[in-house]
């Protein structure tokens, strides 16, 4: 299988636009040596032929011109890329099917909800794609994660929930997002996690759950 990382950059790109901080600055500034990166996707082929692309950045255009493997070949109109996988709705995973125009010549996945919103629903039904059987799993299952000092895990005694302090406001955690947070003491990997609170829960099945919870709470720089 082939790997193309198309772009490796949070949401906004590299440097950030509105963001002034030493990496972001000192690029602009010459201050400091690191290439520009796009925002993240990658596309994935088993053959050279046929590519899937996992995210539809808003730099999607912009990584498709760069990309010889994705350009178009034979006919006047085609392309390689023969369907996209959305990993959720997030904006910057899907605004890049703008750049996609006179129609997919592809199939895309029905985009889940935002994993966080997700988290919040209690039944299991609320169609979210399918994630963590998925390259990224694999390595996101070795990761040892720990709260970012900037959030801080709380239990409010007085609705008797968890919540998440940061500077600037709070989050309210179900339980089963607190359950994971509680376990992200950097001692234990994503599997390790997994493991437990399968054990605890008596539940075999918990892995997709955990991996794409997460994928957000690094998204969002809850843990580091
Ligand atoms: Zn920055």
């Amino acid at each position: 299988m082939k790997i193309i990382v198309l772009g490796s950059a949070a949401g906004g790109g590299y440097p950030q636009w509105n963001c002034n901080c030493a990496l972001c600055g000192g690029l602009r500034r010459g201050a400091l040596q690191a290439a520009p990166r796009m925002q993240s996707s990658i596309a994935v082929s088993v053959d050279d032929e046929n590519w899937l692309l996992l995210n539809a950045s808003p730099d999607l255009g912009q990584q498709i011109r760069g990309c010889p493997p994705l350009h178009p070949r034979g006919p006047l109109r085609g392309s390689p890329l023969r369907a996209v996988l959305l990993m959720d709705a997030q904006v910057d995973h899907v605004a890049g099917l703008l750049s996609l125009r006179e129609g997919l010549p592809i199939e895309a996945s029905k985009p889940g909800r935002g994993s966080a919103s997700r988290w919040d629903c209690p039944g299991k039904s609320c169609g979210r794609a399918p994630m963590c059987n998925s390259l990224a799993a694999a390595s996101l299952l070795d990761r040892q994660p720990r709260m970012s000092p900037t959030y801080r895990l709380q239990h409010e005694e007085a609705q008797d929930s968890w919540v998440l302090l940061y500077p600037e406001g709070m989050v309210r955690l179900n339980e089963a997002a607190s359950e994971i947070l509680k376990r992200c003491d950097g001692s234990r990997s994503v599997q390790q996690v997994v493991d437990e609170l399968q054990e605890a829960f008596g539940e075999a099945s918990l892995q997709a759950d955990v991996c794409d919870f997460m994928s957000e709470a690094y998204a969002r720089g809850w843990v580091l």
